[in-house]
């Protein structure tokens, strides 16, 4: 599943490979993919003349800005974009073609059919579904650390949860998730209102640093994974603490847990990320009550 740093190195290489050109025509194989409008020759007909401006970005979702539309385009499990010379070979799965004038193509690849496509007049987007509802980014300079202490602070729940929810926080799954209460040292399970000032300005610091340094590491091995026909792929980042289950954690040596929080596997450090405990009451029972 692509996180922020691979929807993001996926749209700088969007940018290098088809800003400037013209669309010719637009062949859709596969409808589902097309969300919205939900006539498909209006789809085909509509996208005809125009030119992409710029590739940008919304949590997961690609912005593809051109002179009068923008589509948004999410790759959900396996999407996939490569730009192709018009006459090669066609391969399975492709179920969008975006011919240029220039006589190349972006297509659009998705084993699993998940990803979705949506059209809109420059603006609108971000006034409707997908886009609408969408939480503070990560990567921009509003997500200062106060605007993060306001949406958390206010959520009685787990911190994992919270963080994966994309109307708080755009853009962070299940992978960067673990990596960041890692390095801010704090337990998935942690309440979220309960967190201290010192340890959400941590928890702050460690989304920006390991988003950053995800989206640098991909944008520095573009090359090696873009390959003849400019097909984008996902590539695994070196990870401190997700999928490590049994090996030793790099602060301390002890080996990492794995165990599930709000359904999904969770990786972390019993002793750099203690369980949260409320200040012990005369004979209080051994466990929070939300444990059982
Ligand atoms: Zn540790």
């Amino acid at each position: 599943m692509p996180e922020l740093p691979e929807v993001e190195t996926v749209r700088r290489t969007l940018t290098q490979l088809i800003v400037g050109k013209t669309i010719q025509s637009v062949h859709v194989f596969l409808p589902r993919i097309i969300q919205r409008p939900d006539d498909i020759k209006r789809f085909e007909l509509e996208l005809a003349g125009h030119t992409i401006l710029e590739i940008g970005r919304r949590g997961k979702f690609l912005r593809i800005v051109m002179d009068g539309l923008v589509l948004v385009s999410h790759l959900r499990m396996e999407g996939r974009y490569g730009v192709y010379q018009t006459g090669d070979e066609v391969e399975k799965h492709t179920h969008v073609i975006f011919r240029f004038t220039d006589g190349t193509e972006l297509r659009y690849k998705d084993v699993r059919q998940f990803g979705t496509m949506h059209l809109f007049a420059p603006g609108e987007e971000f006034t409707q579904k997908p886009l609408a509802k969408l939480g503070l980014e990560p990567l921009e300079t509003s997500f200062t650390a106060k605007a993060f202490q306001e949406v958390i602070s206010r959520r009685s729940t787990k911190i994992k949860p919270v963080l994966l929810n994309q109307e708080y926080i755009v853009g962070l799954g299940n992978i960067y998730v673990d990596e960041a209460l890692f390095r801010a040292e704090i337990h998935p399970e942690h309440p979220a209102d309960k967190l201290t000032k010192r340890q959400l300005e941590r928890l702050h610091t460690a989304i920006v640093d390991t988003l950053t340094e995800a989206v640098d590491a991909g944008g520095s091995s573009i090359k090696s994974y873009v390959n003849g026909q400019g097909e984008m792929g996902m590539f695994q980042h070196s990870l401190r603490m997700y999928g490590r289950e049994g090996e030793p954690c790099l602060n301390c040596g002890q080996p990492v847990v794995k165990t599930v929080v709000g359904g999904r596997g969770t990786h972390y450090c019993g002793k750099c990320q203690p369980p949260y405990r409320t200040s012990p009451k005369p004979r209080a029972a051994k466990q929070t009550p939300d444990e059982f």
